[in-house]
């Protein structure tokens, strides 16, 4: 039997419904700093929808753009001048930034947990790691949300996370754990990385490698998240991941390009219990968590 599509867009509407009520009873409207280093495209696109997002929430944004080629010190500067300013709830990074910014410095400043949305300060990394309240990754925090709301039981199970990044992987195998699930994470050092992604009752991809997971990494009856976003122009790859799937043929052969997971979504559709379709399945939550995380912030504000 075919797997459960998790449908992210219509949990992600859910979230941000239940965010008005929230937004209504503040003092003030919730307000989040958006910096876009440069004019990356993938990133404008990111920040625009976020943007947006606030737009349609009652969220006030305000947009910063530095140029690309920005120092180190005048980025922190910028984002020093944000920090002090209490008008602001949530300060926002967009990653990823130009070669010669250090992104690490500029990660760990934005730092004071109370301003910090994406929950990727050292600070909110280290209230995950405790397990205290504090500002989530919005992805992984996404992901949470989606399995709840779905009632996919979590505690006992063998999850498997491929990718250790500290905005994805890392963070996701912590609230996993915090969920009383047994926990492996894989990397692109694992050895036999199908062996273990075959234990998963419950396994998430968050690589950045096109259909890198087949039918010899899953178990059938797996509870698949596949939080990998590529997109595919090679007519001939598109063909053969997607022969099943003549709508996407069919949009590919308009746009001349298409989405797909870090999952191969045939055999992740054929074999899971559940999965994540990509797109309309973890990408819809991120934004809808940084809303919550904005209000959140607010409130606490406020
Ligand atoms: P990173 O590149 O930071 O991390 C990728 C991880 O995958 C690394 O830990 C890397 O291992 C691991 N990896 C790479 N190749 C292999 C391999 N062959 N076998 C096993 N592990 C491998 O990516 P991110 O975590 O930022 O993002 C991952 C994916 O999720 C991307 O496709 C990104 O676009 C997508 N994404 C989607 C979001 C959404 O809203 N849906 C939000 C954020 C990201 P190592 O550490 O050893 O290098």
């Amino acid at each position: 039997m075919a797997g459960v599509p998790l449908d992210g867009k219509k949990i992600s509407a859910q979230i941000l419904e239940e965010l008005k009520p929230r937004i209504a009873a503040l003092p003030r409207p919730p307000a989040l700093a958006v910096v876009l280093v440069g004019d990356n495209p993938a990133s404008q696109i990111y920040v625009r929808n976020k943007i947006k997002a606030c737009h349609d929430l009652g969220i006030r944004s305000m947009e910063f753009r530095p140029s690309g080629d920005i120092s180190t010190e005048c980025l922190l500067e910028t984002l020093s001048g944000l920090a002090r300013d209490r008008s602001i709830d949530g300060i926002l990074v967009q990653m990823a930034l130009p070669p010669q910014i250090d992104t690490e410095r500029v990660m760990s400043f934005v730092v004071d947990p109370s301003r910090d949305v994406d929950g990727f300060g050292p600070t909110s990394l280290g209230l995950l790691v405790a397990n205290k309240p504090g500002p989530r990754a919005c992805t992984p925090a996404g992901v949470m949300e989606l399995l709840k709301r779905y009632n996919i039981p979590i505690a006992g199970k063998h999850a498997v996370v491929v990718g250790r990044s500290d905005i994805v992987g890392k963070p996701m195998a912590l609230m996993l754990l915090h969920a009383n699930a047994t926990v492996t994470i894989c990397h692109s050092r694992t050895r036999n990385l199908a062996e273990e992604c075959r234990r998963a009752d419950i396994l998430v991809a968050a690589i950045g490698q096109p259909a890198l997971i087949t039918a010899e990494h899953i178990k059938p009856g797996a509870v698949i998240i596949d939080v990998g976003m590529n997109r595919l122009t090679d007519a001939t790859i598109v063909e053969s991941l997607f022969e099943h799937d003549d709508f996407r043929l069919a949009s590919f052969a308009k746009t001349g390009s298409t989405l797909v997971g870090d999952v191969a979504p045939l055999p992740m559709q054929a074999l899971s219990s559940f999965y994540t379709p990509v797109p309309g399945g973890v990408g819809p939550l991120t934004i809808a968590m940084l809303m919550a995380n904005t209000v959140q912030l607010a409130e606490q504000h406020q």
